[in-house]
C-alpha cells in the first residue's frame, strides 16, 4: 500500500499508493494499477491503485455518510476553517517533499513547485478557511406580514476531477471552496500525475478531518471519472481539463441534472499595441506562454502585434525566450523549462509544430525535440511567425511551449482576431493608453483580461472562462457560489 521513494535531490519519503477512502488507503477492487512515469527519464516511478466503478461507489458512499454525520455536519464554519488551516500548516511543513514529488512526477522545475505551487495550496486553503464562518444568508425585508431569510447550505457530495498540469493547485482550488461550504468530496486525480495528492491525503487525516469528508482516488478518466460523473449519489461535478472531455462530462451529468463547474481549454490572445512598453510586453509574453512547459489553459499562445512595432517586438521576445527558457533537468536550479508531462503530450506538441511548418508558418526559434542525456519529453521553446489566422497553430490549443505571432493594423482588427476563437478563457493586452486598455478589455470575449501582464492569476480573483472555455468560476469570493445552495425560508407573520 506504500513504497519508499527517493529523488535525485536526495529527498526520501514513503509514498502512499492506495485509494484514499474513509481516511484509509485501500486497494482497488480488482487490484488494477496505473504506472506513473518520470517524464525526465522516461522510467516508471511506481504504480498506484486505479479505481473501478465499484471503488467509486465506495468512495461516494463514504462521502455521503460523512455528509450526514454530525462529526462534519454539525461543525460550525469556524471549526471547519480551523481544520483547513491545520491542513495548510501541514502542507507547509511538508513543502520540500511535496515539491520533490511534483518535480519527479510532473516534470515541472523543483524551484517552481516549491516557490509557487505548494504556497498556492497553502494560500487557497487559508483563504477559504477564512470564508468558512463568513459565508451566510440574508434577511429579506418584504414587510411586516412575512419574515423571510436565506440559508447557504452545502450541496452534498462533490465529485471533483482534475488535470495533470497543476496537480496540487487544481486540487486546492477545488477542495478549498467545497470544504469551506461544508460539502464532502470525492477527488479524482489525473492518471498522469497521481502522487503528490496521495501524499496530501495522509495530511488530511493528520489534520483531523472526519473519515469520508475527503476521499481521493486515482483511476482512468473513462472508467473512474465517468463512474463519478454518472453516480446518482453525487450532487455536483467540478472539472478542469480539455474542452472535449468537458462536453462529455456535461452530457453525462445531465442524466441526474448535477450542478456542474467546468474549466476547459483556451487559446488566449496577447495584444501588443504600437504604444506598448515593448520590453515589458516581451517579458510577460514569455511568462504567458513558456511557464509550466506551456501547459497552462490560460497560456497566451497567440501574440498579436501592431505592424509598426512587429519586427522590434519579435526581436525582443526571441531574445527573452533565448535568455530565460533554459531547458533541462527540472531538479537543476538553473532550469526554467522541464519536459512535457507524457510522451502523448510530447508527440502532440511536435505534431502541431509539424503542422505549422506544413501550413507555411516560419519557425524563428526552436521547433525540435531537446532530449537531455538522450532521454525525456523535452521540446525546445518554439516561436512561429508568418502565421495566418486559419492555421491550426493559431486556432487549436497546443498545450506546449509553442507560440504563434501575428501582425495587425487597427484596434478593431486586434479585437476581431482576439475573438475569432471558440475559446474565451484569458486575454492580455499591452498599451500605455489607459482609455484604450479599458475599452479593449471590455470588448474581449474572455473570463479574464490582463492589462500590461499575462497569467499573473491570484487566488483572491475569480478564474474561469466564457464560450467553450467553461462554465462557472473558481477562486475569489465568486468561487463559493458553485458550492452552496441558497435556501429561502418564508415565515408567515400574520398567523
Ligand atoms: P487530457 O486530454 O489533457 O488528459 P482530459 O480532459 O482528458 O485531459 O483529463 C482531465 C481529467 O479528466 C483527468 O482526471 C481525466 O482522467 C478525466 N477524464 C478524462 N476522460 C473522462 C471522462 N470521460 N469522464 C470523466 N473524467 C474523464
Amino acid at each position: 500500500m506504500e513504497i519508499e521513494l527517493a529523488a535525485p535531490n536526495g529527498r526520501k519519503w514513503t509514498q502512499p499508493l492506495g485509494l484514499f477512502i474513509n481516511n484509509e488507503f485501500v486497494k482497488s477492487s480488482n487490484e488494477q494499477k496505473i504506472a506513473s512515469i518520470n517524464p525526465t527519464t522516461e522510467e516508471e516511478i511506481c504504480s498506484v491503485f486505479a479505481a473501478t466503478a465499484d471503488d467509486v461507489d465506495k468512495a461516494v458512499a463514504a462521502a455521503r455518510k460523512a455528509f450526514k454525520d454530525p462529526s462534519w455536519r454539525s461543525l460550525s464554519g469556524t471549526e471547519r476553517g480551523a481544520l483547513m488551516v491545520k491542513l495548510a500548516d501541514l502542507v507547509a511543513q511538508h513543502a520540500e517533499t511535496l515539491a520533490t514529488i511534483e518535480c519527479l512526477d510532473n516534470g515541472k522545475p523543483y524551484s517552481v513547485a516549491l516557490k509557487e505551487n505548494v504556497p498556492e495550496v497553502i494560500n487557497v486553503l487559508k483563504y477559504y478557511a477564512g470564508y468558512a464562518d463568513k459565508n451566510f444568508g440574508q434577511v429579506i425585508d418584504v414587510g411586516p406580514a412575512k419574515f423571510a431569510y436565506t440559508l447557504k447550505e452545502p450541496l452534498g457530495v462533490c465529485g471533483q476531477i482534475i488535470p495533470w498540469n497543476y496537480p496540487l493547485d487544481m486540487a486546492a482550488w477545488k477542495l478549498g471552496p467545497a470544504l469551506c461550504c461544508g460539502n464532502t468530496v470525492v477527488l479524482k486525480l489525473a492518471e498522469q500525475t497521481p502522487l503528490s495528492m496521495l501524499y496530501v491525503a495522509r495530511l488530511i487525516k493528520e489534520a483531523g478531518f472526519p473519515p469520508g469528508v475527503v476521499n481521493i482516488i486515482n483511476g482512468h478518466g473513462r472508467e473512474a471519472g465517468a463512474a463519478l460523473v454518472q453516480h446518482p449519489g453525487v450532487d455536483k461535478i467540478a472539472f478542469t481539463g480539455s474542452t472535449a472531455t468537458g462536453k462529455e462530462i456535461m452530457k453525462m451529468a445531465s442524466a441526474t441534472m448535477k450542478n456542474i463547474t467546468l474549466e476547459t481549454g483556451g487559446k488566449s490572445p496577447l495584444i501588443v499595441f504600437e504604444d506598448a512598453d515593448l520590453d515589458l510586453a516581451a517579458q510577460w509574453s514569455h511568462i504567458g506562454i513558456m511557464s509550466n512547459q506551456g501547459q497552462i489553459c490560460t497560456a497566451t499562445s497567440r501574440i498579436l502585434v501592431h505592424e509598426k512595432v512587429y519586427d522590434e517586438f519579435v526581436g525582443r521576445f526571441k531574445a527573452k525566450v533565448e535568455e530565460i527558457s533554459v531547458v533541462g533537468d527540472p531538479f537543476e536550479e538553473t532550469t526554467f523549462q522541464g519536459p512535457q508531462v507524457t510522451r502523448a503530450q510530447y508527440d502532440r506538441v511536435l505534431s502541431y509544430i509539424k503542422s505549422g511548418q506544413e501550413e507555411g508558418a516560419t519557425i524563428v526559434l526552436g521547433g525540435e525535440p531537446l532530449p537531455q542525456k538522450g532521454k525525456g519529453f523535452f521540446i525546445a521553446p518554439t516561436v512561429f511567425t508568418n502565421v495566418r489566422p486559419e492555421m491550426k497553430i493559431f486556432r487549436e490549443e497546443i498545450f506546449g511551449p509553442c507560440v504563434a505571432i501575428v501582425k495587425f493594423d487597427t484596434e478593431e482588427e486586434a479585437i476581431q482576431l482576439s475573438n475569432d476563437t471558440t475559446y474565451g478563457l484569458g486575454a492580455a493586452l499591452f498599451t500605455k493608453d489607459l482609455v484604450r486598455a479599458h475599452r479593449v478589455a471590455r470588448e474581449i470575449e474572455a473570463g479574464m483580461v490582463w492589462i500590461n501582464s499575462s497569467n499573473d492569476s491570484d487566488f483572491r480573483i475569480p478564474f474561469g472562462g466564457v464560450k467553450q472555455s467553461g462554465i462557472g468560476r473558481e477562486l475569489g469570493e465568486a468561487g463559493l457560489a458553485p458550492y452552496c445552495n441558497i435556501k429561502a425560508v418564508h415565515v408567515n407573520m400574520a398567523a
